[in-house]
């Protein structure tokens, strides 16, 4: 068969570890403080960073600029709860000439002007190019809204044009509503619309939201889907993310896997045999009623009778079903994603 080329990667997300300090509804990678934190080692995150700087491409700006799907962001999880890590991811890209670098955070660790400054100050000299706080309801739940304001404060000051804000709505209907603290999503579901959180959050109806807030959506039955398929998401070359198991994985799509990144120079020239990756088959050329249909023959997977909110709801309910029967299939990882629900 002809192999299938898969997207080289031009811009990403290194996870660092799972391991998060908050459980937030709508996180794709089930990011959470119950995750072990295999965080990478040095070793592996060296040779990671070794095989993707020849593909990761400067932001428009420049290398010394950032732009959210340019150069490489360090990710999770959480990345500053490894703060020695993350310096050394930093270290590690400086070295290889990796332009464009910066961290995304949910500030957690922002407890006082002091700490935030010293970090931040020690990222940027060490080669750190700027950052992506994180501002949303769903974060709001676990981290004050004191930390990411002096977050956010600090950042401008150290990084300049090169800080980013994801997403600048929220911050400033915060600011408005003059939130300090934490919020539950309850109570924030109390001051402003679920309409106006639908119209207004950028969210992906995949990862934790299609369990934690299914009832924000209407659901369909599987067959509503069945003409759908993953084409675009799955072989688009931007935004991908490399995670602390090797894990080279398409887009978004948590606990899917194009292969290990030790070998991306030869996935990447060669490409694969989509035989041997039935599931990534059926979602890049077939579509989702083949992948139900191959799911329910061979495995024995049900339609759910309360429906879905998404096509990646059927996806991953599916994919968590095969993987409780088999251990086979190479493109289901890592193993442990399916088991942090
Ligand atoms: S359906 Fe699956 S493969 Fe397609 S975008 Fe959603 S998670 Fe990714």
């Amino acid at each position: 068969m002809k192999k299938f080329r898969i997207p080289t990667p031009k811009s990403g997300g290194v996870i660092l570890s799972y391991k998060c300090s908050s459980e937030c509804k709508h996180c794709m990678y089930y990011g959470s403080p119950k995750w072990s934190g295999d965080w990478i080692s040095e070793k592996d995150l060296e040779e990671t960073l070794t095989q993707i700087s020849n593909y990761i491409q400067e932001s428009p700006y420049g290398p010394e600029n950032v732009s959210l799907n340019y150069g490489i962001h360090f990710t999770g999880g959480e990345p500053f709860l490894n703060y020695d890590l993350l310096l050394k991811a930093v270290e590690i890209c400086k070295s290889l000439d990796i332009p464009s670098t910066f961290v995304e955070t949910n500030c957690y660790w922002c407890k006082n002007d002091k700490i935030t400054k010293e970090n931040l100050v020690e990222l940027k000299e060490k080669g750190l190019k700027g950052i992506l706080v994180s501002v949303n309801p769903f974060i709001l739940e676990f981290v004050p809204f004191e930390r990411t304001e002096r977050a956010i404060k600090i950042s401008m000051d150290v990084f300049r044009e090169n800080f980013m804000i994801y997403q600048l709505y929220y911050y400033e209907q915060f600011k408005e509503l003059n939130i300090k603290d934490k919020l539950p999503l309850e109570k924030y579901l109390q001051l402003i619309s679920i309409d106006d959180l639908k119209r207004n959050v950028e969210l992906f109806k995949m990862g934790r939201a299609i369990y934690c807030l299914q009832d924000l959506y209407k659901k369909y039955p599987i067959n509503y889907y069945f003409n759908e398929n993953c084409h675009i998401e799955l072989v688009r070359n931007w935004h991908c993310h490399f995670d602390n198991y090797g894990n080279y994985m398409p887009g978004y799509c948590g606990g899917l896997s194009w292969g290990n990144l030790r070998n991306l120079d030869s996935l990447c020239n060669d490409g694969i045999n989509l035989d041997e990756y039935p599931i990534l088959k059926a979602l890049i050329i077939g579509n989702l009623k083949g992948f139900y249909e191959f799911a329910n023959r061979e495995f024995g997977y049900k339609e759910k009778k309360d429906g879905y909110v998404s096509k990646c709801h059927i996806c991953f309910e599916i994919r968590r079903h095969i993987i409780s029967k088999t251990d086979s299939f190479k493109e289901l990882k890592p193993p442990e994603f399916y088991s942090y629900i």
